[in-house]
């Protein structure tokens, strides 16, 4: 613990209120000035920052890019491994059967704490400084997505699997709906492999490809139906 039982001392972050520091800091199991109406806040708060952040970074970026790069960086897992970083388990206050049960280890808790901390920060000291602090918690994270943002779908699929030894995607037409001047294409992308696929329509087959192979990257993003689970940020 810092002296002062603060995880964002490092970050020349001082509350004027205590109190909401003890609240961010509280899990429901622990009182009933706990961190849930917080959480809910510093949700919202973590994705606009990182979505000005994003914005700004990439003038040329496409917007199903900046959601993809959004959706990595705020995803339950990475918020966790910030919060490690900040050694915010040290910092938790729970009640006994989350304590035992090892609670303060869990993912969605400390990401949940992080969230509601950064709620307290705006709620004490306000934008601008909740602003920063978003900032400097991410700013290694944002600097490790620099090069992928550019590349179109399809490319950034194919070098995630060649990466892993993992074969190439197929494609395939699903479907056609409409007629010849107004058509829909639905294509599926495949790894057999990995057993991982998804579906995606476009006005063009090429473009229905792009929207599936950004369909299967979201897919590895939340690591929910992959076997090989990808790098951390
Ligand atoms: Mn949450």
């Amino acid at each position: 613990m810092t002296p002062d039982g603060n995880p964002l001392h490092r970050f020349g972050v001082s509350f004027s209120d205590p109190a909401l520091l003890d609240r961010a800091l509280t899990h429901r199991s622990a009182g009933h000035a706990n961190y849930e109406r917080l959480e809910f806040l510093g949700d919202a708060l973590i994705n606009a920052v990182v979505s000005i952040e994003l914005y700004a970074r990439y003038p040329r970026a496409p917007e199903g890019d900046l959601t993809r790069l959004r959706a990595s960086l705020i995803r339950e897992s990475s918020l966790a491994e910030l919060a490690r970083r900040i050694d915010l388990s040290d910092f938790l206050r729970m009640g006994g059967g989350e304590l035992k049960s090892g609670g303060y280890r869990r993912e969605s808790i400390l990401a949940d704490t992080l969230e509601a901390l950064v709620a307290a920060v705006y709620l004490d000291g306000g934008w601008d400084r909740c602003q920063k602090l978003v900032r400097d918690l991410f700013a290694d994270a944002f600097d490790a997505v620099d090069l992928s943002a550019s590349k179109d779908a399809k490319t950034r699929l194919q070098e995630w699997l060649q990466g892993r030894g993992l074969p190439l995607p197929e494609y395939l037409l699903v479907d056609t709906i409409g007629k010849d001047h107004d058509k829909t294409f639905r294509v599926a992308c495949r790894i057999a492999d990995a057993q991982l696929m998804a579906e995606a329509e476009g006005r063009s087959r090429k473009s229905a490809e792009q929207a599936a192979a950004t369909a299967v990257l979201a897919r590895i993003d939340e690591g929910s139906t992959v076997r090989v689970v990808p790098e951390g940020l």
